[in-house]
């Protein structure tokens, strides 16, 4: 038997899923990774993520020659490429890795159905989560849409299913004699500027990428899990993993980070932190369930009744929502977390709620048109995690905060950015201003804020709105749903 592995978000050789099934079972196992044009086309040149990918792509194509395969890569659509370079390679099966995403599962069963009219078949497999699509469910057998019971029922099912040691890592190495070796006329990994992407600033920002990357921040990341739970809310403090963009890309492994997170516990002594990280992972798990389950998020509320309110339109809605995602509202948090977007593709998660909420429950701005900016740029940008996010933020999501629940953008600043080091990072313009006056520049006295060598107008703007005013009119336009909350 002969069989290609077809990779796609999981650029990694270790504990891979589809990789070690492939290898147990065939004799000879090609790799590949298809540049698709159908996700490419549709990206800006400077896209970040597709640097991250091609760095990721050309330490994977290293790791795997030494184990003496090698990785097939091309430019092309993927719905063809696959069932053609099966043809070419005259594999029997094209293994590859459950992918969740509505438009995913469409691209994958055209490549099931292509490959069968040769009489080939696309095996996937579990590879992205710990437990996926129906494997947690109610004690009536129905997916949870409320996230405590379902955590619960994970942790539940994590401990009685598989020992906590013995988390199952998908061996890799012990089986490489299965690897078929690659001909020369098949390898090759295309430039950057070959795909039509250029490089970015990735490296500035020090952003590692491959497995080396994600190994790097872990082993970083594992003596401050302890202290999770008490500085992940803080932006300007290094609280939270960074991970993202590695679990995006599955150049980390979801079963090693859980089973690290598990021995944490255990030991007791910080543990709470390591329970608090590993919750995080089962939210991930979570929203990946609900949009399996419940595909019309991508485009609709989760309640279909949040689908009647209606947004801010016109010009006056466009205007309102090119200021946000310029950072340019006048309200310094909202605004700094913009420019770290912006700037980085990274926004801490305290600000990625503060930002949505503001959009949403004090512009008056559909949270699809903030899903869409953050998806165009958050380098680890998920459709499962962003769609909960934002349905989290607006109300509409499976287990959201309340409509009523309104974050105050100055309450909020002043609780997780005390003194404003995170604004001034980002916000430089403002740094002459106290800890306590940076949160509202407009209410800094004329005299103190020309002493600061501000112009409000000029150096930093007017704000928007009053949030108090905000939060009366987002109270009136969730009037229509009040009923059912
Ligand atoms: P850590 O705090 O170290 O968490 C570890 C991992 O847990 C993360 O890497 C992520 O995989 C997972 N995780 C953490 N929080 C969540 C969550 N709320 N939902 C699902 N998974 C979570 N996360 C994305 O990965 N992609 C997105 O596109 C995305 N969009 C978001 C949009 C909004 C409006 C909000 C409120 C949150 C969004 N999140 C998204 C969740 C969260 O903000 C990020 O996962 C987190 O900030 C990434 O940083 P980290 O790796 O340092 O996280």
């Amino acid at each position: 038997e002969k069989t290609l592995v077809w990779f796609r978000r999981d650029l990694r050789s270790f504990d891979h899923a589809a990789l070690h099934h492939a290898l147990r079972q065939s004799r000879q196992v090609y790799c590949a990774f298809i540049f698709d044009r159908a996700i490419l086309g549709t990206l800006p040149a400077n896209d970040r993520r597709v640097e991250f990918i091609h760095a990721s792509l050309l330490e994977l194509d290293t790791a795997l020659r030494e184990l003496g395969g090698g990785l097939i890569v091309s430019h092309a659509w993927a719905e063809q490429a696959i069932p053609q370079l099966a043809a070419e390679l005259g594999v029997d099966a094209v293994f590859c890795n459950h992918d969740y995403e509505p438009q995913a599962i469409a691209r994958d069963t055209a490549v099931a159905t292509a490959l069968a009219r040769d009489g080939r078949k696309l095996q996937s497999y579990k590879d992205h989560v710990i437990f996926e699509k129906d494997e947690v469910l109610s004690q009536s057998g129905k997916p949870f849409s409320v996230f405590t019971p379902y955590k619960n029922a994970w942790l539940k099912k994590l401990h009685t299913e598989l020992a906590p040691t013995d988390m199952p890592a998908y061996e890799i190495d012990t089986l490489r004699a299965h690897f078929a070796p690659l001909q020369a006329a098949l390898s090759g990994i295309p430039a950057l500027s070959e795909l039509g992407f250029e490089k970015t600033n990735l490296s500035e920002l020090h952003i590692p990428t491959g497995m080396q990357g994600g190994q790097a921040l872990f082993d970083d990341f594992i003596d401050r899990m302890p202290d999770y739970d008490s500085t992940r809310d803080f932006p300007a403090v290094k609280g939270p993993s960074y991970l993202s963009v590695h679990l995006r890309f599955g150049t980390v492994s979801i079963r090693a980070l859980v089973r690290r997170a598990l021995d944490a516990m255990r030991i007791g002594a910080g543990g709470t932190g390591a329970a608090v990280w590993l919750s995080e992972l089962v939210w991930r798990d979570f929203y990946f369930m609900i949009l399996y389950q419940h595909p019309h998020v991508h485009e609709r509320a989760f309640k279909p009744d949040y689908d009647a309110i209606v947004w801010e339109s016109g010009q006056h809605a466009i205007d309102l929502f090119q200021a946000w995602c310029d950072g340019l509202t006048g309200y310094p948090l909202v605004d700094a977390a913009m420019a770290q977007l912006n700037q980085t593709g990274y926004m801490h998660n305290r600000l990625r709620m503060v930002t949505a909420s503001f959009l949403i429950k004090d512009l008056g701005i559909d949270w699809r048109w903030g899903e869409r900016y953050f998806a165009e740029k958050l380098n680890d940008f998920d459709l499962s995690a962003n769609n909960g996010g934002w349905q989290w933020a607006s109300s509409s999501g499976c287990d959201a905060q309340p409509y009523f629940r309104i974050f105050n953008p100055l309450t909020q600043s002043e609780k997780f950015d005390p003194d404003g080091k995170f604004i001034r990072r980002y916000l430089p313009q403002l740094n002459k201003l106290s800890g306590k006056q940076i949160h509202a520049p407009w209410r800094v006295p004329a005299l103190e804020l020309q002493m600061a060598g501000i112009t409000l107008g000029r150096d930093y703007p007017h704000p928007l709105l009053q949030h108090d005013e905000a939060r009366a009119r987002t109270l009136q336009r969730y009037a229509v749903v009040k009923k059912v909350s």
